[in-house]
């Protein structure tokens, strides 16, 4: 016999002979019927679960110890079988020893540590029951690491969304939207895993949504803080899903920042003109009246509410109340009180209630992410005319068609052309930026059949266009148009190759006394577009856009993909009689 044996052995007897009050006590062990008795309890000690005590699968048909809670309120009840407790008649001394290291390791004095009999089938469906927790752990575990993954690899991109297609039949994806454009990450990544992932991130990590996963039906949700450890970030998500063809679902994660939004960016260092900059700091500054910006998901447009708040809250330097409801918020605002607008049981997310309570708490400005129904239209209409300045958004194709829009959610026309009510009327798209390393040049272009071959048809636009512009006056030079660069360069190859980042491109719309009176009739749309056009010649978007591709910022055919063609503008300025550019 070795020394160390031995000196188990001694071990062995020294804690026997200290237990020995509960060995008399044998008779007084609780009996434990069933698992239930023991719920909220997990095994520990046992090897592959928590090697405390080191004891094998084997020993743990005989001596199982379990654990609930942790620290100071940490309970622990080391369960023998009764197979073998009524053999020998006394507590085996395994379990005493397994009880002593659970006390040292867990620091616990003896009263929190509990003996007691039970079935060896009590024991076996208790350890059944902790070795399936503790695989459903590591599945999940492996979804959020895979999900964070994900996550960082996307923001450190510069991505914006991640798109988790589960599809039946075609490959399952995973994609993630960068510079606007949406990337593959996998592209076969299996329906059971996409699906698993999505129902992983709705039930375990999302609130506000308040229902489980619903694969029939369309939901959303927010995940209020994703640590990302790699990057040393920490982000929050916002959640929709919805079931797609052929038993299909699609998951979209927005990233959002959890930072508190500090110092506003300079508005043209967002894509905004000179004039354009102005108009937009004159709104926010008139003590009333209604800011809405219309644009698709992903046009910048909540960047933009988030800067222009900011920069009113600077310019009052915090001597007012500012409100907002969102859905979700998307970014903290310093010293705002922000409302998070929470989706009812049928996931209608609960506008009108959100707006009515940020009027009760007395604002000075109003911010409500969407008008979305004629409640709301109403309650906002109420909060201008009750002098607040608003803004919000709508889905609208053009800034003046915001009037439409806003005339359908039921804002009389009276009300819409009254001197104080549309103070400002935005639409905008982010275009990609051409990244200046690797650009490709017109002339360069233009001169390699290569090169020329995927873009003849771009280039006799942007010919047909140059040629037109400065017939009617506007001094464009086509060779400082720049062409995006398939192949990238090293400072752009990681994300999308040849593109940098993204512009807002917006056509901003102060109305005048003679628009407001167009306002008042619907037949005079056609009259208030040329009126517009004609009397603020080239701030349409897509003159906008046209101005920032002869500038070289962005590509040609990044113009066409969000907007219209090239040739489009030369037939509406013939249509308009639309003449030359006043303010450049
Ligand atoms: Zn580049």
């Amino acid at each position: 016999m070795t020394a160390s044996t031995n000196a188990l052995i001694n071990r062995r007897n020294e804690i026997t002979s200290k237990d020995d009050k509960t060995t008399a006590r044998t008779s007084r062990l609780r009996h434990i019927t069933s698992p239930n008795e023991l719920d909220g309890f997990r095994v520990i000690g046992v090897q592959g679960l928590d090697d405390v005590a080191a004891l094998t699968r084997e020993e743990a048909q005989d001596i199982l110890p379990l654990m609930s809670g942790t620290g100071a309120t940490a309970q622990v009840v080391v369960l023998v079988s009764s197979v073998f407790y009524e053999k020998s008649g006394r507590v085996p001394p395994r379990a005493l020893e397994v009880r002593q290291l659970i006390r040292s390791r867990f620091n616990l004095s003896g009263s929190a540590i509990e003996i007691a009999v039970a079935e060896r089938a009590v024991l076996r469906g208790l350890l059944d029951r902790s070795v399936q927790a503790e695989s459903e752990y590591s599945i999940s575990s492996t979804y959020q690491e895979d999900l964070i993954e994900i996550i960082t690899d996307a923001l450190s991109r510069g991505g914006s969304d991640v798109h988790i297609e589960a599809r039946k039949g075609v490959p399952s994806r995973i994609r993630v939207r960068l510079n606007g454009e949406l990337v593959v990450r996998h592209d076969d990544c299996g329906y059971e895993y996409a699906y698993s992932l999505m129902q992983y991130i709705y039930n375990t990590l999302s609130h506000e949504g308040g229902v489980a996963f619903n694969a029939r039906s369309q939901q959303d949700a927010v995940i209020p803080k994703l640590p990302l450890p790699r990057i040393n970030k920490v982000v929050r998500l916002r959640v929709a899903t919805t079931p797609t063809a052929n038993d299909g679902h699609d998951m979209v994660l927005r990233i959002l920042p959890l930072e508190t939004l500090s110092e506003p960016k300079p508005l043209d260092a967002m894509g905004y003109t000179t004039r354009q900059a102005q108009q937009l700091l004159d709104a926010i500054s008139l003590p009333q009246g209604l800011i809405v910006f219309a644009g698709t998901t992903g046009s910048g447009k909540s960047t933009s509410l988030a800067n222009l708040l900011l920069l009113r809250a600077q310019q009052m330097e915090g001597r007012f109340k500012l409100i907002t409801a969102e859905n979700p918020v998307e970014y903290l605002l310093p010293g705002a009180t922000q409302i998070p607008v929470v989706a009812t049981e049928l996931g209608d997310p609960q506008w009108a209630k959100a707006i009515r309570a940020c009027l009760r708490l007395d604002p000075d400005m109003l911010m409500v992410g969407e008008i979305r129904d004629e409640d709301s239209a109403e309650l906002i209409r109420d909060a201008v005319q009750t002098g607040h300045p608003v803004l919000s958004t709508v889905h609208a194709g053009s800034s003046l068609v915001i009037i439409d829009r806003l005339v359908g959610l039921k804002i009389p026309r009276d009300v819409l052309a009254s001197p104080d009510f549309m103070s400002l009327m935005a639409k905008q798209d982010l275009l990609q930026t051409v990244c200046p390393d690797c650009a490709l040049e017109y002339a360069e272009v233009s001169r390699r059949p290569t090169l020329r071959k995927a873009r003849l048809d771009v280039l006799s636009r942007l010919r047909l266009l140059t040629e037109h512009l400065d017939r009617v006056g506007v001094d464009v030079d086509v060779n400082n148009v720049r062409f995006q660069n398939p192949e990238g360069c090293e400072k752009c190859r990681h994300a999308t190759p040849g593109v940098i980042g993204r512009t807002a491109c917006a056509e901003i719309v102060t109305p005048d006394r003679t628009m407001r009176e167009m306002f008042l009739d619907p037949a005079k749309r056609g009259e208030l577009l040329a009126y517009w056009l004609t009397q603020y010649p080239r701030e349409s978007q897509m003159d906008i856009a046209i101005n920032k591709m002869f500038a070289g910022i962005v590509d040609p055919s990044a113009v066409e993909r969000k907007l219209y063609s090239l040739d489009w503008v030369v037939k509406r300025d013939v249509d308009y009689g639309v003449g030359q550019c006043q303010q450049v």
